[in-house]
């Protein structure tokens, strides 16, 4: 139908527009921070989107996608999987299942226990797949929020990256939620100096990366070292709570 046609291609124009300002937004705060944007990854959060919406993404150069919820994730990750792309589960995963995750996914860069981690590298392991994975920081120590604590992070990093089929890469965070995006700054400059400091303790663990900002503050993040970004609203826009 001809009503249907127009509605999706509107649709697919405003997701192309976004994703062209995301990537400019990108680009503008890797060179204030005199970095390279092909440093940054962008993971495009299509929780509660359809797949339609990441197909679109996709076709617009979009390889990595996040995912919050496992039961909602499954279908679309057993749907679309080009080679080449990339799904994140980057929410609190429950260690029951800790098998579908490791099986249907790409990367777990919600890593917040040690009890988690074993999960994933048995199921990961059966599978004969080296999973890589983020150790989920609560650097501001907020009550509500997950992943473990600064201090414990050195000790359950050191256990999880014996871990065999795990690939520990790195640390992801979620901001304290703010009015002021300049308010998330000294959190992703906390996750910094945790990784600097785990360089030191911890050589032998590549930590490349830093997952850190989302739609309202991932300039600021990119400003303080995010290599990626973790972007749902400003590509796919607003999400319907439900
Ligand atoms: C939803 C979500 C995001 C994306 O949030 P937006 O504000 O839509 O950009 C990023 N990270 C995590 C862990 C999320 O749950």
């Amino acid at each position: 139908m001809i009503g249907d046609r127009a509605t999706t291609e509107e649709t697919r124009r405003r997701i192309a527009a976004n994703i062209a300002r995301v990537r400019a937004t990108i680009a503008e705060a890797a060179r204030r921070a005199g970095r390279q944007a092909d440093e940054i990854t962008l993971v495009a959060v299509s929780k509660t989107m359809p797949l339609a919406w990441v197909q679109i993404a996709y076709n617009e150069g979009v390889t990595d996608f996040g995912e919050n919820r496992v039961q909602d994730a499954l279908p679309k990750v057993a749907a679309f999987h080009p080679p080449g792309m990339r799904w994140h589960m980057i929410g609190h995963v429950q260690t029951n299942k800790g098998r579908k995750v490791a099986e249907a996914f790409d990367a777990v860069q919600s890593v917040d226990s040690l009890h988690l981690a074993e999960t994933l590298d048995r199921y990961a392991g059966v599978r004969g797949k080296s999973l890589p994975v983020l150790l989920q920081v609560n650097i501001s120590g907020e009550a509500s929020k997950e992943g473990m604590t600064p201090e414990e992070t050195p000790a359950l990093a050191r256990r999880i990256a014996a871990l065999p089929a795990l690939a520990v890469q790195g640390l992801m965070t979620i901001a304290p939620l703010a009015r002021d995006p300049e308010e998330a700054r000294p959190a992703f400059r906390g996750l910094r100096l945790l990784r600097e400091q785990l360089r030191q303790e911890l050589p032998e663990i590549a930590w490349l990366h830093l997952s850190m900002g989302m739609t309202d503050d991932y300039a600021i993040a990119i400003e303080e070292g995010a290599t990626i970004v973790r972007v749902g609203r400003a590509i796919f826009g607003e999400r319907v709570h439900t």
